[in-house]
């Protein structure tokens, strides 16, 4: 079967013939990929930044945002059946018994380094028509979500964010968690991430502003005014006068990995305020913060700002239930995020290309 797969060694992206996959443990179910998409990780792995090859393989099959359909289940399998929709996690446990994290199945804090992840990091991921998997990291999709639910993945980045914010909250004893009405977020970025968090801080009942410094900025600002937040492009405003003509900034949600504007957005928190970095910069070499300022802020104003990183599937549950709030209440702005559907056969134009749009997905079967 075909499977889009790299050649760190080699330096070479090609699509394959790959071995299929076989149900190996009564707890596992093969899946046939339906669509898969692509984000910045996977175009850095296709650059040969990183990804690893499963032990003893030369080439690793990428790809992490997955939508498949079940075709087959082994006999002890019982959240999913034939003609099922699911969407799979992406890391897997690292195999050390001092690991509370993984060994409490919350990989996505592993405390080692050593996990796996599908697609990333030494083990094969969803770029190929069948794949076999444990039932434990597949989390069922109605039906109706057919069209979107390749969002899926990509949304659960801010629903563990915001499983995250409303444990932190509990800080201040007059938060209910999972009601954000009362406080202004302002999401840093309108790519597919930024969006699709856009929409979940807009469902918990946040006032939403979207900055991005986006050149081309229609379609997204389109979205963003569809779903009732606002939209401040970068062009246009500094930070200055995007912070001012927020107002209160209680929550930054940051979606590009941009550090320099990152850091300059901090010094608007407002008091209490809490700012989640969810970009992974790349390496462009130091710049000037000014520490002192930031510092002295985040004492007297109690602030605190977090990183995080991957899902558990109770966040990927969470973002499969917003997923369908968000078809009902705007379904034109969710499926306009998706703006480009490629065969498997034409990967490599997306993912090495200078494509444009917000979200790029592979159709491997219909
Ligand atoms: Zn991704
Ligand atoms: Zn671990």
């Amino acid at each position: 079967m075909r499977a889009v797969a790299v050649y760190p060694e080699k330096r070479q992206v090609s699509v394959i013939d790959h071995p299929e996959p076989k149900i190996e443990s009564p707890s596992q179910a093969k899946i046939r990929m339906l669509e898969v998409g692509i984000c910045g990780t996977d175009k850095e792995i296709v650059a040969f930044e990183y990804g690893t090859p499963p032990e003893g393989s030369e080439y690793l099959v990428i790809g992490h945002e997955s939508l498949g359909e079940i075709v087959e289940v082994g006999p002890e399998v019982k959240k999913v059946k034939r003609g099922d929709l699911v969407v799979a996690t992406v890391r897997r446990p690292c195999p050390h018994p001092e690991c509370v994290a993984c060994r409490a199945g919350r990989q996505d804090f592993c405390y080692t380094g050593d996990f796996f992840e599908r697609g990333i990091k030494q083990r094969h991921g969803y770029m190929t028509e069948l794949v076999v998997e444990d039932e434990q990291y597949l989390n069922p999709v109605p039906s109706g979500l057919r069209d979107v639910a390749v969002l899926v993945e990509p949304l659960t980045i801010a629903e563990k964010a915001l499983a995250q914010f409303w444990d932190i909250q509990t800080r201040l004893p007059w938060t209910t968690p999972g009601v954000g009405k009362g406080h202004h977020v302002v999401v840093l970025g309108a790519g597919p991430v930024g969006l699709l968090g856009a929409m979940a801080f807009k469902v918990a009942g946040f006032e939403v502003t979207v900055y991005s410094r986006s050149t081309s900025h229609e379609e997204k600002d389109d979205i963003v005014t569809a779903i009732g937040a606002n939209y401040i492009a970068a062009e246009t405003h500094d930070v200055e006068q995007m912070a001012k003509s927020v107002g209160r900034i209680d929550v930054v949600y940051e979606a590009v990995g941009a550090s320099s504007l990152a850091f300059e957005v901090v010094k608007h928190l407002s008091p209490n305020g809490v700012f989640i970095f969810t970009g992974v910069p790349g390496r462009k070499g130091p710049i000037e913060v000014d520490t002192d300022f930031i510092m002295r802020d985040m004492v007297l104003n109690n602030q605190l700002i977090y990183g995080t990183v991957n899902a558990p599937p109770a966040s990927f549950a969470a973002a499969i239930r917003d997923m369908g709030v968000f078809v009902d209440r705007w379904p034109d702005a969710v499926k306009s995020i998706i703006t480009g559907r490629y065969p498997i056969d034409k990967a490599l134009e997306p993912l090495t290309g200078k494509t444009g749009g917000i979200k790029n997905i592979l159709t491997i079967a219909q």
